[in-house]
């Protein structure tokens, strides 16, 4: 008998944690290394946010909770949808859980069969891939560019969708290009996507508030109503409220789906920690300032690393609408070789020769689907961005 599970053999472990890791690593080795891999704010979780969870805990609010999430933070997330996105929702279309991660394998395990398939544009967010096949579906992918601003096209999604397909993951600001849908471009997705009336719509939302040059945040359900019996609006208080290490994350959907997907939470985690759901109740319902500030704050990172990538030698970095990634290509450096005569021919090879030549840890393309590529996470300050670009520059010029 085998020790392990066959149907997690396919299944990697996430390529961005390993990467945090790795600098961890040899930063206690000693070396001076820039991580741009983590994809969290460096920001610090707000004191009234932190200050409702001190409350709780001094409250007694540190037992069970309903599994799906308390009837507060349910409102508050109600309120959130209604306020921000226009939508409207009912607390059984409403589940809470254990971070953003948690909603999206739910919302997969709760709905996927043998044979389902899952669309997801390329590049993807990193664990979209294994999720599908941890819960037991196929993962299919929708290819988009450099050229096209990392977005698919109604006709890229009109040729993959097959009778088998069961979701499009969707993902805008996206991690890990930064890429954002005006309302125009999610109209003309969603012209495709009425004409296949049984594929369900997945809209990650994580990175809604954090939005550059005056960019207009708009999500699937909201833009195409129609839609709304077959969308799963998924959201989180990871990166706008930099709540990370809370893990809340929630969605509003099709009552059948919700339902299910609480039932599997009922038997799996139970409820997200109740201290963390009044911190994020604290966070949906109290001032919501310092969200823009931030955003300002990452778009001046953005734009200065942008322009310091671009100056590198065989970068070409196009400046994102969203997020706080950029996602340069490399094609200009594919076929150099390393001061020590490695060849670089992949994006790992360039990855791995930043990390031993310049002590940079980036996340190569590879791992996102779409090479050659990297991806330069900037939720970090200033000084030590132009630290990292300035050596990205060196390591690039130092090719041959
Ligand atoms: N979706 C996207 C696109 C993300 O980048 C992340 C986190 O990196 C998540 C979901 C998950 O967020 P959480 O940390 O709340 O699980």
């Amino acid at each position: 008998m085998d020790l392990l599970s066959h149907s997690l053999a396919k299944v990697k472990p996430s390529p961005t944690l390993a990467v945090t890791a790795k600098a961890a690593e040899l930063r206690a080795q000693g070396r001076d290394v820039i991580g741009l891999g983590a994809g969290e704010p460096d920001f610090d979780t707000p004191d009234p946010i932190k200050e409702a969870a001190i409350a709780a805990i001094r409250a007694g609010d540190t037992k069970y909770t309903k599994a799906d999430g308390t009837p507060a933070l349910k409102a508050a997330v109600i309120d959130k949808f209604k306020r921000e996105n226009g939508l409207d929702y009912k607390p059984d279309q409403i589940i809470v859980s254990c971070g953003g991660k948690h909603v999206i394998i739910n919302a997969l395990m709760a709905t996927l069969n043998p044979g389902d398939e899952v669309l997801i544009p390329r590049p993807y967010w990193v664990s979209y891939p294994d999720m599908v096949l941890i819960a037991g579906g196929t993962p299919r992918f929708i290819d988009s560019s450099l050229e096209t601003g990392f977005k698919i096209t109604p006709e890229s999604l009109e040729a993959a969708i097959t009778p088998q397909t069961k979701w499009l993951i969707f993902n805008s600001p996206s991690n890990p290009s930064g890429a954002a849908y005006s309302r125009a471009e999610l109209k003309a997705l969603a012209a495709v996507l009425l004409r296949h009336p049984d594929v369900l719509v997945l809209s990650d939302d994580m990175y809604e508030h954090i939005v550059y040059d005056g960019f207009e945040f708009t999500t699937m359900a909201e833009v195409e109503p129609a839609l709304y019996e077959r969308v799963l609006t998924m959201n989180g208080v990871s990166k706008a409220y930099a709540m990370t290490g809370w893990r809340i994350g929630y969605a509003g959907g099709p009552t059948r789906i919700v339902k299910t997907m609480a039932k599997l939470q009922s038997q799996t985690t139970s409820n997200p920690c109740s201290i963390s759901q009044a911190a994020a109740v604290a966070a949906l319902n109290g001032p919501q300032d310092f969200i823009a500030k931030r955003a300002r704050a990452f778009q001046e990172r953005r734009d200065l690393v942008v322009r310091l990538l671009n100056e590198a030698e065989g970068i070409s970095c196009p400046l994102p609408d969203g997020a706080f990634y950029v996602y340069p290509s490399i094609a200009g450096l594919i076929g150099k070789s390393t001061p020590d005569g490695k060849r670089i021919e992949t994006d790992l090879d360039f990855s791995t020769y930043l990390l031993e030549q310049e002590s940079v840890a980036a996340v190569h393309g590879e791992a996102f689907g779409l090479s050659p590529h990297f991806r330069v996470s900037y939720a970090t300050s200033s000084d030590i961005l132009r630290e990292a670009c300035t050596r990205i520059q060196r390591a690039c010029a130092s090719l041959r």
